[in-house]
């Protein structure tokens, strides 16, 4: 079998799981396919050359479509032009064809007559601001496994759990509910944002190591929050999922970090962001090589004051038209409000969200984060 960049077969890597539930802390250096040197057979970045030092500019992006015939020597070809030129190429194998996108220097590379090389069927320039993340890049569906559950392309993943995690019985009960009620992933944070400094911050990597304990316990894969990027190792050595929170969306030194370490990523809209915002942040992941990223609608700041903030459902339908990406809705931190959180759910399955996030308490009133909006 292939060998990923950190050594490991596909097989091991997928046995990641089994693994990590044994032995409750998964290990922190597991590094997943997505590499030049990788014989995967999925999407793969090919990262000709950095672009951590700022030296590649955005503009020259053009995607090359290759004929549904064309052979790997083809796409090889290609690929072997623009490292010449020293392009950084993203090459995505879809179901019918490949189609290579590239960011580099606009003149050197659409200069090259693309159109004229074996296996070609056009060359398109790219006018977002983002590319990767883009239909026009992979018009199929991804689909991104967080351990034995999967979220897109058709699998809808209920995710529910605490806001926080507060004690081992209190996250023991809720994992034992959320399970028994059908959900595929568990939720609960070790590191809150909390608007003030002297509310409860969460239990640190002590938390972490509950929700290992949890995973271990019911089977359920979990995602967790990450605050500051000094904390991506830790929290990746235990995650199964990592999520960005809105007030973290535009942190583009924590999306780089997680863009390059191998849990794939939950990337929650900014309250203020708009679409194109928050597609420009997950371009920011997936150009460092991580193509896992699942994308969170929850609710942005308006002028309306009776919900915690307005659900932008039409997030959703719009983002599928744009992106590739999974989409997710979290109705709990929209509407901020326990009887709006059925409603709000059945309106993103409506939508066609691919999933739904929502927080879970045994006992909401002495919940110490979120406890009226805890069903
Ligand atoms: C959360 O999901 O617990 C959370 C803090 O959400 P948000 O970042 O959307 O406020
Ligand atoms: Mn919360």
């Amino acid at each position: 079998p292939a060998t990923d960049a950190g050594g490991r077969t596909r097989d091991e890597d997928a046995s990641h799981w089994q693994q990590s539930r044994e032995a409750v802390l998964p290990p922190a250096s597991r590094r997943r396919c997505g590499f030049f040197n990788s014989r995967c057979t999925r999407s793969h970045s090919y990262p000709v050359r950095s672009t951590r030092n700022g030296t590649m500019s955005g503009d020259g992006s053009l995607i090359i479509v290759m004929r549904s015939d064309a052979t790997r020597g083809d796409v090889d070809h290609v690929l072997e032009r623009l490292a010449e030129v020293g392009a950084e190429a993203h090459v995505s194998e879809g179901s019918r064809r490949t189609v290579i996108g590239i960011v580099g220097d606009r003149t050197r590379v659409q200069q090259l007559p693309w159109e004229a090389f074996p296996g070609v069927e056009r060359a398109v320039p790219v006018l977002k601001p983002f590319k990767f993340v883009s239909r026009d890049f992979q018009s199929d569906d991804s689909i991104v496994e967080v351990g034995p559950a999967k979220i897109g392309g058709g699998h809808f993943a209920p995710i529910a759990g605490p806001c926080a995690v507060e004690s081992k019985d209190q996250l023991f009960a809720s994992a034992e509910a959320v399970k028994n009620a059908g959900a595929t992933i568990l939720r609960g944070d070790a590191f809150k944002p909390r608007t003030s400094p002297y509310a409860f911050q969460g239990l640190g990597e002590a938390g972490l190591i509950l929700l290992a304990e949890a995973r271990e316990e019911f089977g359920l894969p979990f995602v967790v929050e990450v605050l500051d990027p000094r904390d991506v190792d830790l929290v990746s050595s235990y995650a199964d999922l990592i999520r960005v929170g809105t007030r973290n969306m535009a942190n583009f030194s924590l999306l780089s970090e997680l863009g390059r370490q191998p849990r794939p990523v939950m990337l929650k809209r900014g309250f203020t962001a708009t679409v194109e915002e928050w597609l420009n942040a997950a371009e920011y992941i997936y150009k460092e090589g991580n193509q896992d990223v699942v994308l969170c609608e929850r609710g942005i700041r308006t002028f309306e004051t009776s919900t915690r903030n307005t659900l932008d459902i039409s997030a959703v339908p719009i983002v599928k038209g744009l992106s590739h990406l999974p989409i997710i809705v979290d109705p709990s931190h929209s509407g901020g409000r326990r009887h709006l959180v059925a409603p709000l759910t059945r309106v993103a399955v409506a939508a066609g969200a691919d999933g739904f996030m929502v927080d879970v308490h045994p006992s909401p009133e002495t919940a110490l984060v979120d406890g009226p909006q805890a069903i």
